[in-house]
């Protein structure tokens, strides 16, 4: 037997409102000049000025210079917007993009080079080895679950190449996970972020890594999103629905500390190559690859089935996650969102360097993945 280690140490408060216990949180813990980090399409938005109202006794700065998949330049920005601030502490508030980057400001404000040295798979990774400064994390959507990750995935500038740094010093001390701030966010981008949640806590699940605890939440994730992102998405004010999507973004991201699969080494591959949304690559690729994924590991797909409520087993899983999609309205295959049939080769060789799809369930390589882009087009 080896020995296995688990942890899940982030403090999260959870609720509506809860985004109104953040200055008090902070200035009990001894800080008074945030940063705050989110992304530019935010800054324009009722939302934060709503939010910065609640951040009584504390000596606020802004940096809106996130947006897109972002690069490793946006951290840099927020790392000198850190400094002329004189800040002692950071608020990541926004979807995964701005977390990633609060997180990796964190980093480069304390570390020398460039933050890409940083990445797991540099030839050169550099350790984190000093203390970051103090990071709260507020989600404003619910889909990648950065809030409770360990992960940041920034892209080179030059070759939109994304990198992943990854280290327990990335973890925010306390997360703010409010539901009322995801009412705003239009359909689409419910519906892309719910299933890149949903893809999380199934890609965990389907791993073949020895984790009962992340088995266990990507099961119940899965049991919630299943529940409610058809409704998140129809009734955009339906707290309820908004409230579990948060929830099952949180687990979904708690349980891939376990590992992820080859979906998600198709989607960033997509996101690098055709600079498209991670929650739509996600679901454009999620029904193609899951049923090529399903004779490996038939037993696990049915307990997914069972989980979300589907009669008739794994591939009636597979049947119901495209019926979903549609219904969410995330309609035609990757041609339609403008990829091109010239691009599978390149996309096929990123999807083979990926490390997520190590751990999928069935072998994958370079050749299945120009089989799997062809047969989502
Ligand atoms: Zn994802």
């Amino acid at each position: 037997m080896s020995i296995t280690a688990f942890s899940f140490p982030t403090e999260i408060q959870f609720g509506i409102g809860a985004r109104r216990l953040v200055a008090a949180h902070l200035r009990e813990a001894g800080y008074q000049r945030p940063l705050l980090v989110t992304d530019k399409a935010l800054a324009t938005l009722p939302i934060l000025n709503e939010f910065k109202t609640h951040l009584t006794g504390l000596d606020i700065a802004v940096f809106s210079g996130v947006s897109g998949n972002p690069a490793a330049s946006q951290v840099t920005a927020g790392a000198a917007a850190f400094s002329r601030h004189g800040a002692d502490c950071i608020i990541g508030f926004g979807g995964g993009a701005a977390l990633d980057v609060a997180k990796l400001v964190g980093v480069a404000v304390t570390h020398p080079g460039d933050i890409i040295e940083y990445a797991w798979d540099h030839p050169a990774v550099r350790t984190i080895e000093h203390p970051v400064p103090y990071l709260v994390a507020l989600p404003t959507t619910a889909g990648t679950g950065s809030e409770v990750g360990r992960a940041s995935v920034i892209s080179e500038d030059d070759s939109h190449l994304k990198r992943v740094v990854f280290n327990p010093k990335l973890l925010a001390k306390c997360v703010f996970a409010d539901p009322e701030l995801t009412l705003s966010l239009p359909p689409h981008i419910t519906a892309a972020t719910g299933i890149d949640a949903l893809t999380h806590n199934i890609e965990s699940y389907l791993s073949p890594a020895y984790h009962p605890l992340c088995d266990g939440i990507a099961l119940e994730g899965t049991r919630i999103a299943a529940r409610a992102l058809l409704t998140a998405v129809t009734e955009p004010n339906n707290l309820q629905a908004r409230s579990d999507m948060m929830m099952a973004s949180m687990l979904g991201a708690i349980a891939f500390q376990k590992d992820l699969g080859a979906v998600h080494a198709c989607a960033h591959a997509l996101g690098a190559v055709c600079d498209l949304h991670h929650g739509l690559a996600n679901a454009l690729m999620i029904d193609t690859v899951l049923a090529w994924n399903q004779p490996e590991v038939p037993a696990k797909f049915d307990e997914l089935a069972h989980v979300a409520g589907v009669a008739g087993g794994g591939e009636a899983f597979i049947a119901w996650l495209s019926q979903l999609k549609a219904e969410v309205g995330i309609e035609g295959g990757l041609s339609a969102h403008g990829v091109k049939h010239e691009q599978i080769p390149q996309l096929a060789a990123i999807a083979n360097q990926d490390l997520c799809h190590q751990t999928n369930p069935r072998v994958c390589t370079e050749t299945d993945f120009n089989r799997l882009f062809s047969a989502a087009m």
